[in-house]
C-alpha cells in the first residue's frame, strides 16, 4: 500500500508515529539552535507550522516537558529552554568555596543526558539563569548548589554552600537518584569526601564510597582510614557531615516541600503523610493524571495508590508485590474509556482480601476501593 495515495491516512499514520519526532523538532530548529535553546510559543507556531497542530501546541509542549526536553523559564512565562542546546561554556559566577558540602557520583558507564534531565527537573531553582550544557547552579533558601557533569571522567560533582546545605544536598541527591532509576542496570557509586583534619581544608580531599561506609556501619565498624593521610575518621560522622541521617519520612517531607514550591501539579494527599513517594508511585500518579478519567475518579485512584503503598509496607514482600500488581491492573482498567467490571472487580477483590485484618492501613484501602467501584458503576454498589 502506498501511503501517499491516502493522504488522510498518511497524516494519521505519521501523527501517531512521530509524536516524539514532533517533540524533537524545536530542538533541530536553526533559530532555536542559534538562540542557544531558547524559544517562545510564537517560535513553536512557526516550527510546527501545520495549522492542525496549533490547537495541539500546548499538548505537544507538555509532552516535551514530560520527555524532559525543555522547561519554561519561571521568571519569563512563555519562554522555554531546551537544555541540550545550551552553550558548552561554563559561565563565570562567584562561588563561596568555604565550608562546602561535597559529593560525587562516578559511573561505570555514563549514559548521556543525566544532567540535562536534572536541569529540567530543577529548572525552578536555577540561580540567575546560571546554566550551561553540562552544569547548573541552583539557589534555594539562601543556599547554592553547583552540579557539574564531567562526561569524560564519568563523574558528576556537587558542591553546596550557604545556610541550609544538607537540605539542598538531600534534594539534589533525591532528584538525581530518581533519574538514575529510569536507567536499567545503571552502575554508579556515590562518593563522600574525607573530613580528617588534613583533607577538610583541602579542595581535593580523599573520597569514600558511600556503599562501603554503609557496610561498615552495618558491621559496626566505627572507624575508617583516610586513603591519603592515613588518619582515622569516624564513619558515621562522614555521612552525617554531608547528608545527615534522615529517615525516609524526613526525606519525603523535604521533597514534598520542594514539590509544592515547584510544580504543585500532584497533590500528595494529607491522609497518608507517612507514605514514601517512590518511583513506582510517581509512575502511577502520572498514568492516572494523564488519563481521561473524571477528576473524582483520578483523585480517588491517587489516594488509593498512596493507601496501597502504605499498606504494602505492612505486608510480607510476596504479598506486597501482589497488591501492587492488583493496583496496577486496577489503574489500567479503571482509566480506560469503558472499564470492564469483570476485570476491575478481580483487582479490587484482591486488594480488599489483602486489606482484611490490617487495621487502619487496611481500612483505608477497603474504603477507597469501595469508592472506586461506586464511581465506576455509577453509584450501583
Ligand atoms: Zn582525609
Amino acid at each position: 500500500m502506498v501511503l501517499a495515495q491516502f493522504p488522510l491516512l498518511a497524516q494519521q499514520h505519521s501523527w501517531i508515529n512521530s509524536l516524539q519526532n514532533l517533540a524533537n523538532k524545536p530542538i533541530d530548529n536553526k533559530t532555536v539552535i542559534k538562540n542557544l535553546g531558547r524559544f517562545t510559543l510564537g517560535d513553536l507556531n512557526m516550527i510546527w507550522g501545520v495549522p492542525e497542530y496549533e490547537n495541539m501546541r500546548n499538548e505537544l509542549l507538555q509532552l516535551m516537558m514530560k520527555f524532559k526536553l525543555c522547561y519554561e523559564i519561571p521568571s519569563q512565562k512563555g519562554t522555554y529552554v531546551a537544555p541540550q542546546l545550551l552553550t558548552e561554556n561554563q559561565p563565570e559566577y562567584e562561588w563561596d568555596d568555604r565550608e562546602n558540602l561535597l559529593l560525587r557520583y562516578t559511573y561505570d558507564f555514563m549514559p548521556k543526558g543525566i544532567l540535562l534531565q536534572f536541569i529540567v527537573v530543577m529548572s525552578e531553582d536555577i540561580w540567575n539563569q546560571t546554566v550551561w550544557k553540562s552544569g547548573v547552579v541552583l539557589n534555594k533558601d539562601k543556599t547554592q548548589a553547583e552540579v557539574i557533569e564531567h562526561y569524560g571522567k564519568r563523574e558528576i560533582q556537587i558542591r553546596v554552600a550557604g545556610a541550609h546545605k544538607k537540605e539542598l544536598m538531600t534534594i539534589v541527591i533525591h532528584e538525581l537518584d530518581q533519574i538514575h532509576k529510569t536507567y536499567k542496570r545503571l552502575k554508579f557509586d556515590k562518593l563522600i569526601p574525607c573530613n580528617c583534619k588534613d583533607c577538610k581544608p583541602n579542595n581535593e580531599p580523599y573520597f569514600y564510597k558511600y556503599e562501603q561506609l554503609q557496610n561498615f556501619i552495618e558491621k559496626r565498624i566505627f572507624e575508617i582510614q583516610c586513603g591519603v593521610t592515613g588518619n582515622m575518621v569516624q564513619v558515621r560522622r562522614l555521612i552525617d557531615d554531608i547528608i545527615g541521617y534522615k529517615s525516609d519520612k524526613e526525606v519525603e517531607e523535604i521533597m514534598s516541600k520542594q514539590k509544592k514550591a515547584t510544580s504543585g501539579s500532584i497533590n500528595v494527599g494529607d491522609n497518608f503523610s507517612g507514605t514514601i513517594i517512590t518511583g513506582a508511585v510517581k509512575n502511577s500518579f502520572n498514568k492516572i493524571e494523564s488519563s481521561n478519567a473524571s477528576d473524582e475518579l483520578k483523585e480517588t485512584l491517587m489516594k488509593l495508590v498512596q493507601a496501597v503503598e502504605a499498606m504494602s509496607q505492612a505486608l510480607p514482600d510476596e504479598q506486597a508485590t501482589e497488591v501492587k500488581d492488583d493496583l496496577d491492573k486496577l489503574d489500567d482498567e479503571a482509566t480506560k474509556e469503558n472499564p470492564k467490571q469483570k476485570w476491575y472487580s478481580v483487582s479490587i477483590d484482591g486488594l480488599v482480601a489483602a486489606a482484611q485484618n490490617l487495621g487502619k492501613v487496611g481500612d483505608a484501602v477497603i474504603e477507597l476501593t469501595g469508592k472506586v467501584r461506586k464511581i465506576l458503576t455509577g453509584g450501583v454498589p
